[in-house]
């Protein structure tokens, strides 16, 4: 979910963006207006990550997805070793990716616990020639996250922060590059943003390598290379903005910890539901949960559905049920799972 003022700010203003006489949707990627938007949007998130200007900040599309392939593609070489931690389906996705390219290695994979608990990572696991090691910050599936950071020695980290950007502190220095998608903590699908160290970002590439998909040319045309997804760049400088004014992300870790406690405490008491993640390797953002079977998950999630709560449902590919309980989720949309646990649990059926 998105905040409510952040939304009613984008209606107010959705036909006659601040008096300019047209929409953000209608005007010119190139206009003095837009370059305003994109610039605050930019400025703003330098602030409550506080990103140095040691990186750029890249507003790209294609999903963090594509960022599986534009990361290999431009920072080694085509017979060059990288690695990998399989934590879940979309580091799998992003090593499968990185494979069609170099010569990625997993070096390791949470497959023998199904992704229910993050395997340690040692840098004598690291080959000595990778020339970056690669992490998902938060399997959004499975509800696991990196609670404290793997030691790969002297290695350069990239992290897929989709599920987790601007959800609790993150110290941008520690990497090379991260990357996330913005329809979690960052309002729309659409755009995805990349946050890369300037001396990474190089001319001499395989020439193979599609213009779309440098982050040279992207970091050259400040991500007016081509058009960029102009609306939902705004959508992301507003949702910006919401960070700065609720006290900035460390105000907003604080909240998160605060939901996620009392949904992970009751699961810990409950004999109904059991918690998935293992407890070292909780996720702030996603809960993951399951209930003794599939009848009992079907009548759980039809009674939150009745009582307003949504998504509950597990992703489709593991089942069970899952709370994201992103940023903009009130501490009071938490209390009222909660709730519905309990009741459901005395035995309440509706
Ligand atoms: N990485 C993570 C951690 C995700 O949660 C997702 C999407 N849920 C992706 C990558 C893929 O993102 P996109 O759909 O923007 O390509």
């Amino acid at each position: 979910m998105m905040p409510l003022e952040v939304l009613e700010d984008a209606q107010e203003n959705l036909v006659n963006y601040k008096g300019c006489g047209s929409s953000v949707m209608e005007m010119s990627h190139r206009s003095k207006t837009y370059e305003a938007i994109i610039q605050d949007a930019e400025a703003t998130l330098r602030r409550i990550m506080n990103i140095s200007d040691e990186y750029y900040v890249l507003f790209l599309q294609g999903g963090a997805s594509l960022q599986f392939s534009m990361i290999p593609m431009n920072l080694v070489g085509r017979g060059d070793t990288t690695a990998y931690a399989v934590t879940g389906q979309f580091s799998k996705k992003a090593y499968n990716e990185a494979k069609r390219w170099c010569n990625a290695v997993a070096i390791t994979d949470g497959k023998a616990t199904n992704y229910a608990e993050i395997p340690e990572i040692t840098p004598d696991m690291v080959p000595a020639d990778a020339k970056y090691v690669h992490i998902c910050g938060n399997n959004t599936i499975f509800g696991t996250t990196y609670n404290t950071l793997p030691d790969v020695g002297d290695k350069m980290l990239i992290c897929d922060l989709s599920s987790t950007i601007l959800g609790k502190e993150f110290d941008v220095n520690r990497f090379g590059l991260v990357y996330a998608g913005a329809q979690k903590n960052m309002g729309i699908a659409g755009l995805t943003v990349v946050i890369i160290r300037k001396d990474l970002v190089r001319e001499d590439i395989d020439p193979i390598v599609p213009s779309m998909l440098r982050y040279d040319l992207m970091a050259k045309n400040g991500s007016m290379y081509n058009t960029p997804p102009a609306f939902a760049i705004y959508m992301a400088g507003l949702m910006f903005s919401w960070v700065e004014k609720m006290g900035g992300v460390k105000e907003l870790e604080k909240i998160n910890r605060k939901k996620s406690s009392l949904l992970y405490d009751y699961l810990d008491a409950s004999s109904m539901f059991t918690p998935v993640a293992a407890k070292k390797d909780r996720s702030l953002m996603n809960v993951t949960f399951r209930l003794p079977d599939e009848d009992l998950t079907a009548a759980f999630i039809k009674m939150c559905t009745g009582r307003g709560m949504i998504n509950v449902k597990g992703h489709r590919s593991v089942g069970g049920c899952r709370a994201s309980i992103y940023n903009a989720m009130p501490v009071e949309g938490v209390e009222k799972l909660v709730q519905c646990m309990t009741d459901f649990e005395k035995g309440i059926r509706e």
